[in-house]
């Protein structure tokens, strides 16, 4: 088969699915990459409450479920490999796997984010020994355990609310007094009898001998260490942009976001950019499914013009 193609997007989340979505409906011959897990990190969300459609919420898995059936139901191809390099440049783009080449006339970067790893003495050992970035993924075992989650964003927050399914109690711990996560998720936490809080406070150590036994909490205005017994650790520290494939080659922000005009189009013609890898104001399912619409729309009206 040929491996020439209209459009080859970057990326299986949202963004990467809605795009595969309109730009197959539109009879672009379109192949989407994704290295992981189709759905991104939405897939590993357990309610997904706030996205127009399903009033009961659903599960990112379901979800990413129903984009990924809805965009091979217009033949996207879905490649399931890394993306090792990338030539950006001239009329074709060429974009690399270990198991071939492919040439398109757009492409459309929507590699999403990764969490941000906690980088404290003793974690790095104990990744995946009780230190974990997943809930949905770990969550199960650590049933009637004590946990701590670190951060105060969105993710934090709901995910300690999901945990109180299966752990016995569920510490935030929050480098402010005050958190950062939407004030209806808030409430829920403040309600939930399992969840406790260590505000002003972060990590300052991990110990254990084969899975983490015991965590160093330090109050950041006191000074103040203490030891904590937990057996479990969930990191939502925020995320890192996958776009070391395009550093010095598109315009990014000093964090590594994409920057695009206002149709999605980088700083190359005909590379476009969707969801939480460019820079914009909204990191939500729903934006990302838009912008990959968005992009997938802009790519196609590039093509045209390209004759
Ligand atoms: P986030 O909103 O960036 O929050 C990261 C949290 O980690 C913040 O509370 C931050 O503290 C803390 N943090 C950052 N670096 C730290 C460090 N070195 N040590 C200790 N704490 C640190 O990330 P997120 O919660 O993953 O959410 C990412 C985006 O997705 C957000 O825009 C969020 O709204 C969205 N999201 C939405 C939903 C939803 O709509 N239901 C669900 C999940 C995520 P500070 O507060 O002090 O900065």
């Amino acid at each position: 088969m040929s491996n020439e193609y209209d459009v080859l997007i970057i990326g299986g989340g949202p963004a990467g699915l809605a795009a595969g979505l309109y730009a197959g409906r539109s009879m672009l011959k379109t192949r989407l990459f994704e290295k992981e897990l189709i759905g991104g990190q939405a897939s590993i969300t357990d309610i997904i409450e706030n996205y127009p459609g399903f009033p009961e919420g659903i599960t990112g898995f379901e979800l990413a479920e129903k984009m990924r059936e809805q965009a091979q139901k217009f033949d996207v191809e879905l490649d399931m490999n890394e993306v090792t390099s990338v030539d950006l440049i001239g009329a074709l783009k060429k974009v690399t796997t270990p198991d071939g080449e492919y040439t398109a006339k757009a492409i459309i970067i929507a590699s999403g984010v990764r969490p941000t790893k906690l980088d404290v003495p003793g974690a790095a050992a104990l990744t995946g020994r009780g230190i974990s970035y997943c809930a949905t993924c770990d969550g199960p075992f650590f049933r009637d355990k004590r946990v701590m989650v670190i951060g105060g964003g969105n993710s934090a927050v709901e995910e300690a609310i999901y945990l109180t399914k299966f752990a016995s109690k569920v510490t935030i711990v929050h480098r402010r007094d005050q958190l950062r996560a939407e004030k209806i998720v808030q409430d829920r936490a403040f309600k939930n009898e399992k969840v406790d809080f260590l505000l002003d406070s972060v990590l300052s150590g991990v110990s254990g001998e084969n899975s983490v036994s015991a965590v160093t909490v330090k109050n950041v205005k006191t000074g103040e260490e203490k030891e904590v017994g937990v057996e479990g650790i969930f990191v939502f520290v925020g995320n890192i942009p996958n776009t070391e494939l395009f550093t010095g080659a598109l315009d990014m922000d000093e964090v590594g976001y994409v920057i695009t005009d206002d149709a999605l189009m980088a700083s190359i013609p005909g590379i476009f950019a969707a969801g939480d890898v460019r820079k914009n104001n909204l990191k939500q399912v729903v934006w990302a499914a838009a912008e990959g619409a968005l992009a997938a729309v802009s790519a196609e009206k590039f093509i045209e013009t390209q004759g």
